[in-house]
This record gives structure tokens, C-alpha cells and sequence, in this order.
């Protein structure tokens, strides 16, 4: 078997691994999927000869792979390995295309992967390509990172002349509903830089994420039968449709915004006559313009209380994470050698940003530089989710590369 008859055989069996989040729990892993393949791949690194191949208690998995040149630094490696809740991820049927002649592709449940809607597509001809039926996502985010850094540790495992430092592996659990990192530990890992693998297409280097809180919105009405209401009644569902009509729609929303502007977005509402809830998130590059943000929502509180008499209301925002590019610029190695490497084999390659977050963001503001590069995703989170298993390859060699590259530097 070649090594990318592995890689596609590896990233299939992966993918039918149900791993959804469930945004509805407070348990940790919050599905039980992460478990069972988690299980999977630290018996896959112990058997391929990996070290300290374990799953914690919290469903991490950790493995390392010794180095070979003296001194060379820890570098992590990491994967999520949950898959998104917003389209099924139950009974993946991955359908490998060998060589994508080009065209629109034609799902089994009739559904189409189109040109029109993925321009992407364009490139990819010739690309060996893994699609499902349609019914589910594929989950190529993130298992395609997941598989890479498998196949990453098989090749430095059996191929001792590439030259390396220790490698640590980390595979996470819940990343998708912002729990990736709940139980990462920075001692733990060890390390002086990390990779996150979890990017769009090929070539990206995510050097910079949003800065993100959230905000609640709690209304305390008052309830009466309605056939009393006349004068007492406090109608908090009113009140918080109120409010969500005062924010900003037609800019800093996310319908209105792209590239590096930030936004509010309303996007739960709960509630009855007594109570409501509204919750929001807050997304910005620039840290700062989150309290102005937060400020427009206390306004937009008030207003709202004001509109209805007697009515009270709480407002709590909770920090979920910070741009990672303020980390990356004071400690710049992680990306110039991951630019470095992309020289080095003659491709293409540019620094990004996300309008989103990734666990290296957090691990970022830890002190553990981890910017984000492209594992061969496209149309994430959708059941018109594909990868590209030629990306994915690419994506493998470029890392063997700039670990080389890192064996180069001077220790931890
Ligand atoms: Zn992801």
C-alpha cells in the first residue's frame, strides 16, 4: 500500500466515526464518538511505536515521538477531533473521487457540489477528492487534520533519516461548540511552538483569529393571565424582540460585514411572558472595539427597559478568546519557518486570517504559539462538505519539511 492509499484509507475510516458536538450538554467529551475514536488513535500511535500514547481522562489524546537530532525543540502537533452540529455527522459515507475530471459533482442523494457555489472547484482538477452522500457533513473538519498528523507520526516513526525534534500529538475534543481547550495544559504539552491543522484549502497560514466574547441578555417581566393583563402584565419575550430590533443590522452584523470588520450577532433567543434571554456574540480583530460593542448592548438594554415600564434586565459578557496575532508577531519563528518550508518545495503560500477562532488561538494566548494552516477543507460544516486528499499530501510534506527546518533551530 503507498503512502497516500493510507492517507485516504485512514481519513475514510476516521469519517465514519460519528463525532458530533452537542452544544446541550455540560459533559465532557459532550458526545460519546470523540471517545471511541480518540480510543482509536492512541492505540493506532502505540502501535506504530509512538510514546506515552494515551487518552486522559477528559478524552484528549497525547502521544509523543522522540526526536532525532539533539537539542532540537518540541514542536505540537494538533486536531479536533469533534465534527460540527450543524449538519448530521451520524453515518458518514465517504465516496472517494481518485482523479476530479472537473465540473459540478453529483451527490447520491441528488444534490450537486456545483461550480457556481464552490468557484474552488475551478483548481482542483486532478485532485483526488473525498465526498459523502449528501445526507451528512463529511467531517474533513477536522479529521483531515487528524489524519495528517496520524500519517505525519507513521512517516518520522518509520523513516528515521527524516531529521526532527520531539513531536508532540494532541488530538482535542468539543473544539466546535468552544470548548477545544477546556483541559489542554501548557505543561503538559511541553512544547515551544505549535501547528494547529484544521485550515481551508491549501496554503494558508492563519496568523490571526478574532477576539470573541459573548454576551446574555437576561428580561425579567411579569406574567399575569392574559385576560388581566391590562396595566401589570410585563411581557419579556416583547421586550427582548424589542431589543434584538435596536442592534445594528445593516453594519457591524454578520450579514453586513467581511474580512477584518467585526460584528454583533444575535443568535439565541429563549424565553416567555416572566423571562427572556437573548444571547450574542461579539467578534472583532481589534480587542478594544468588544467593550464598545458591549456598550451598544447595555444601551440597547436600556432603551428597551425604558420602552417597558417596570421591566429589569442583567447583562453578563464572558470572554471565549482572543486574537492570536497578537501573540504571533511578538514571537514570530512559528510562522517565518512554516513560510519557510512552503519555499523550500516551491508552492504557494499566504498569511490569513479568520473570522473565527481555533484551539492554537487559545493555546496562543498561553504563552504557546500555534498558528493555523490548511489540512485541504472546503465547504465546511455543510453536507456539501468535500477534502482534498492531494491537499491533504501536500499538507504532510510541507510539515516534514518545517519540522526539519525546526530540528535546525536551537532547543527549548
Ligand atoms: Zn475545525
Amino acid at each position: 500500500m503507498t503512502p497516500q492509499q493510507r492517507l485516504v484509507d485512514r481519513f475514510c475510516r476516521y469519517v465514519q466515526v460519528g463525532t458530533t458536538a452537542n452544544p446541550d450538554t455540560d459533559q465532557y467529551p459532550s458526545s460519546p464518538g470523540q471517545l471511541l475514536l480518540g480510543k482509536m488513535l492512541a492505540d493506532e500511535l502505540y502501535a506504530m511505536g509512538a510514546v506515552d500514547s494515551h487518552q486522559d481522562l477528559n478524552g484528549l489524546v497525547w502521544a509523543t515521538i522522540p526526536g532525532n537530532i539533539a537539542n532540537a525543540p518540541t514542536i505540537l502537533l494538533n486536531a479536533h477531533l469533534d465534527t460540527s452540529p450543524e449538519s448530521s455527522g451520524d453515518s458518514v459515507q465517504p465516496v472517494v473521487i481518485d482523479t476530479y475530471a472537473g465540473g459540478d459533482i453529483l451527490l447520491a442523494n441528488g444534490n450537486s457540489i456545483t461550480l457556481a457555489d464552490t468557484p474552488e472547484l475551478a483548481s482542483l482538477v486532478g485532485h483526488t477528492l473525498v465526498i459523502t452522500d449528501g445526507t451528512t457533513l463529511l467531517g474533513g473538519d477536522d479529521k483531515a487534520g487528524v489524519a495528517a498528523i496520524m500519517e505525519i507520526a507513521q512517516r518520522l516513526l518509520y523513516s528515521p533519516e527524516l531529521p526532527h525534534g520531539p513531536i508532540r500529538i494532541l488530538f482535542t475534543c468539543d473544539e466546535e461548540i468552544g470548548r477545544g481547550t477546556k483541559h489542554f495544559s501548557l505543561a503538559k504539552a511541553n512544547a515551544c511552538a505549535g501547528y494547529t491543522l484544521d485550515g481551508g484549502g491549501a496554503g494558508n497560514i492563519d496568523v490571526g483569529t478574532f477576539s470573541a466574547d459573548m454576551a446574555t441578555v437576561s428580561f425579567r417581566g411579569r406574567n399575569t393571565h392574559p385576560s388581566v393583563g391590562k396595566g401589570v402584565m410585563i411581557n419579556a419575550l416583547r421586550a427582548a424582540s424589542h431589543f434584538v430590533s435596536l442592534l445594528p443590522r445593516d453594519s457591524l452584523s454578520p450579514e453586513s460585514t467581511c474580512d477584518r470588520e467585526g460584528f454583533l450577532h444575535p443568535y439565541r433567543l429563549d424565553g416567555n411572558v416572566g423571562n427572556s434571554t437573548v444571547q450574542i456574540l461579539l467578534r472583532d480583530f481589534i480587542t478594544d472595539k468588544l467593550k464598545e460593542y458591549a456598550e451598544t448592548i447595555r444601551t440597547a438594554a436600556e432603551k428597551t427597559k425604558e420602552m417597558f415600564p417596570g421591566l429589569e434586565y442583567d447583562l453578563a459578557v464572558i470572554e471565549q478568546y482572543r486574537n492570536m496575532g497578537d501573540v504571533l508577531r511578538n514571537h514570530p519563528t512559528a510562522v517565518e519557518l512554516a513560510e519557510k518550508a512552503f519555499i523550500q518545495l516551491g508552492r504557494p503560500f499566504k498569511r490569513d486570517i479568520i473570522r473565527g477562532g481555533t484551539d492554537g488561538a487559545l493555546m496562543s494566548a498561553l504563552g504557546l504559539p500555534t498558528p493555523n494552516l490548511s489540512i485541504g477543507q472546503f465547504n465546511i460544516h455543510s453536507t456539501r462538505e468535500f477534502a482534498s486528499i492531494t491537499m491533504i499530501e501536500q499538507a504532510i510534506e510541507h510539515m516534514i519539511c518545517l519540522l526539519g527546518l525546526w530540528a535546525t533551530t536551537q532547543g527549548n
